[in-house]
């Protein structure tokens, strides 16, 4: 079994895991915690922990009634924004949902459970000490169902407009019926109408275009009329791979506190099945967790961010990446506040640019087009075919058990599945751990598992790209990012993966697919140097490269920014063509099989 994954045992249904997060303890009930008598007797139990968290909730209880129900997604979890940030406290409660059918619906990296757990409990205690009254409920299915039966007792609730479709969808029936209000969510830069005044008001959308509008709509990075440094990007300056100096940052860790530890134990007991390694050293929960990881990103990474935004390197995870994804994505920090601070930084250009285009520039836009495409529902060339129920990555068959009850899960469907190049190949078990002895995707791989998290570079050039040259189903591999990453939520993921990382959606969102043989990762990291194969002799990646441009040549070859690789394998003889193809055929078979590639059985 490969380490830090976790075990490959039977997960058959949902129900399992809901079961157990009840039966796990009979010595400690923790209740449905309400400040309200009627609530003390639900008989929620929880693992064999401390019932910290009950009781510090219990101890700062107060009293209800008059009150305006909010309900907090796991990913809205600040007061700096929404009714929580204006509104009386004592006018004010709010509801939170723990929900282990959520957690079920996929299996998710341990650690990815562990963050939103730990600091949705760390938030419910921060807005108790304010004064808010807190409901939390434990669901045991869709969120409709867990806020419905509160709306008699509460009132209708309000919300802001969850960041997720999933979560919309799920949620849409208590809205239909009145019981649930949508308050805007005020967490983005931009707002869906902005996005539609940009200069590209139907697709195919370019990114650009709509960074170098809300530059201007918002003066960001701006001098006047003008962009700060006379450029709106200085992405071509930012491509150097790194040589091991200047010296990159260690991550930080964070301090252990009886919530993390009781989130641990509860995951160590109850989701035990879920992959990944769980490192509660490694997880940020409080507000002063979030602070130390951004005091550390601004002091360590962003002086260099720019120049190595493209490198990648087995000696350091991140390099000079902010790993602040995980906690942006829960509001745990504040877009607004990090382009704000950074805007005020002393930096040097490339690198404040740099960065603030990936939030301002890609963290909105491809929110704003997943939502313009209804999740890639609706395409310009009409609908596309929708997944009925969750999928597992590639999870059963690296496993060999199914995960999940497939198309008999209740709640919202699996997502879309669009796949331009047509491209239906399984997910290699390699993804999940198994090596594959290429030195590049192990090492990334064992990177996700072991921590919910590799930067952006390795995500596109390495995971995605081969997962594409090797023709595997593009939703599986969303489904994949999905569960492996402590950042992924649909918004995000959906476009990430379907648009850039795989070209499912064609020109959509990008000009081309990002795919790349062994001389792009050789010169953009040094994987090579720990890898079995020569990157400039045998290396599979490269026959990979020039097959998959002959196999999909039909739709590539009117591409225009493919004009000179495809001009290029119009010059490669027969004889390289067939071993490029024979080349691609053996690695998928061996790779299928969970086998390792070696030099020698290629
Ligand atoms: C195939 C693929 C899958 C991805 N899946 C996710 C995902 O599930 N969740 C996620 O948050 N990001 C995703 N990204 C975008 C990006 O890789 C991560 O946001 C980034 O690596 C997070 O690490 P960081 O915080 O160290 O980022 P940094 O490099 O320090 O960048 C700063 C911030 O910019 C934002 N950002 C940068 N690029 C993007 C982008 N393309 N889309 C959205 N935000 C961006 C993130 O909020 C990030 O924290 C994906 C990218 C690819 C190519
Ligand atoms: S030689 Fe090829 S397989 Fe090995 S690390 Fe380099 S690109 Fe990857």
């Amino acid at each position: 079994m490969p380490k830090g994954i976790g075990q490959r045992k039977r997960f058959t249904s949902e129900m399992v895991d809901i079961e157990e997060f009840h039966a796990c303890t009979e010595a400690l009930s923790f209740v449905c915690w309400s400040g309200s008598s009627k609530h003390d007797n639900v008989p929620i139990q929880e693992a064999g922990v401390m019932g910290y968290f009950k009781k510090e909730l219990a101890k700062r209880q107060v009293r209800e009634d008059g009150r305006r129900w909010l309900f907090v997604p796991y990913d809205q979890l600040t007061d700096q924004m929404g009714p929580l940030a204006r509104e009386d406290v004592r006018t004010l409660g709010i509801v939170l949902v723990e929900n282990p059918w959520k957690a079920a619906r996929r299996p998710y990296h341990k650690q990815k459970l562990a963050l939103i757990l730990a600091n949705l409990r760390h938030f419910a205690l921060e807005q108790a000490d304010r004064g808010v009254a807190v409901r939390r409920v434990v669901g045991e299915g869709p969120y409709a169902t867990a806020l419905e039966s509160l709306i008699p007792e509460l009132g209708t609730l309000r919300v802001m407009l969850p960041a997720e479709r999933e979560l919309r969808s799920d949620l849409a029936r208590l809205a239909n019926q009145g019981s649930l209000q949508f308050l805007p969510h005020e967490g983005w830069l931009s707002t869906s109408e902005r996005f539609r005044e940009s200069d590209i008001k139907a697709p195919p959308w370019k990114m650009d275009t709509f960074y170098r509008f809300i530059r201007r709509t918002t003066g960001i990075l701006m001098d006047g009329e003008k962009p700060a440094g006379g450029r709106y990007s200085f992405d071509v300056e930012n491509r150097l791979p790194w040589h091991g100096k200047p010296r990159a940052p260690e991550p930080p860790s964070f301090p252990r506190d009886p919530i993390k530890e009781e989130v641990g134990e509860l995951i160590r007991n109850v989701f035990a099945r879920h992959p990944g390694r769980l490192d509660l050293d490694a997880l940020p929960a409080t507000k002063k967790d979030a602070e130390k990881l951004w005091a550390w990103a601004k002091a360590e990474c962003l002086p260099l961010f720019g120049p190595h935004e493209d490198a990648m390197s087995h000696r350091s995870k991140s390099l000079f990446h902010t790993r602040i994804s995980s906690l942006l994505n829960i509001h745990r920090l504040l877009p607004s506040r990090v382009i704000s601070d950074v805007a005020g930084m002393s930096l040097p250009v490339g690198s404040k640019e740099g960065f603030i285009r990936q939030i301002l520039g890609w963290r909105e836009f491809v929110r704003h087009v997943h939502e313009a495409t209804d999740g890639f529902r609706k395409l310009p060339e009409g609908r596309t075919p929708v997944e009925k129920a969750p999928g597992d990555g590639g999870y059963q068959k690296w496993a060999g058990e199914i995960w999940g009850l497939g198309k008999k899960a209740k709640g919202p469907d699996g997502g879309a599945a669009p796949c331009a190049l047509g491209c239906d190949g399984p997910l290699p078990p390699a993804y999940w751990g198994e090596p594959s002895g290429l030195a590049c995707l192990d090492r990334v791989v064992s990177d996700v598992w072991a921590e919910g998290y590799s930067h952006h570079i390795t995500r596109l050039m390495i995971l995605s790209n081969l997962a594409t040259l090797l023709d595997a189903r593009p939703r599986d591999l969303t489904d994949w990012f999905w569960v492996a990453y402590t950042d992924a939520y649909d918004w995000v993921v959906e476009p990430n993966v379907l648009g850039m990382g795989t070209y499912a959606l064609a020109g959509l969102m990008t000009t081309k697919p990002y795919v790349s043989g062994a001389a792009y990762i050789n010169r953009m990291s040094d994987y090579c140097t720990i890898c079995s194969f020569n990157p400039k002799i045998d290396c599979p990646v490269t026959s990979l490269y020039w097959a998959f441009l002959a196999r999909h040549e039909a739709v590539l070859k009117t591409n225009p920014r493919l004009n000179m690789p495809m001009a290029s394998l119009k010059k490669r003889d027969a004889l390289r063509r067939k071993k490029d193809q024979e080349v691609y055929a053996r690695v998928k078979e061996i790779l299928g099989k969970g086998d390792k590639i070696t030099p020698q059985n290629l």
